[in-house]
């Protein structure tokens, strides 16, 4: 028999069903799935679960550090480490999502269109550059006179 039940996800923040099934997994813990048969296990929803895996494969870890660390630097408290991300800045709290986005002809252009519902958006612009050996020795040069005269 199928019991009916509720539960608060704790990532969406919304009331979803959350029914038992007759399943049990071989620890003994008992399945339970959303209304569309999608397994519930742990605080968020499948829908949410979902998202967080999708981001997983969407964002490699390089991208990750590189928006969390934008973050910091831009002095957001980040409430949680998947997207959207929930921040605190100057005792307001609001949604940030990201955005990866290309540049072509002058036009800029997002990957997908899904996560404008968020009040901020984070905007990875897909860029390539190739340097040659010279300009790649020219760049490090600089750097070590700069941090030199840091030192002086
Ligand atoms: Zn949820």
């Amino acid at each position: 028999m199928l019991e009916k039940r509720k539960r608060y996800c704790l990532y969406c923040k919304e009331q979803k069903d959350w029914l038992q099934t007759n399943k049990k997994l071989s620890d003994g813990t008992k399945v339970y799935v959303d209304k569309n048969g999608f397994r519930w296990a742990g605080k968020r929803c499948p829908q949410c679960e979902k998202k967080r895996v999708q981001y997983l494969i969407k964002y490699n870890s390089f991208e990750r550090e590189l928006i969390l660390k934008k973050l910091k630097d831009e002095g957001y408290q980040v409430q949680n480490k998947i997207a959207p991300f929930e921040v605190i800045k100057d005792a307001n709290s609001f949604t940030i999502d990201i955005q990866k986005a290309s540049v072509e002809a002058g036009e800029i252009s997002f990957s997908d269109m899904s996560c404008l519902e968020a009040d901020h958006l984070i905007v990875l612009f897909q860029s390539a550059r190739i340097l040659t050996k010279a300009q790649v020795m020219d760049l490090f040069s600089q750097k070590r006179k700069l941090s030199q005269k840091e030192k002086i």
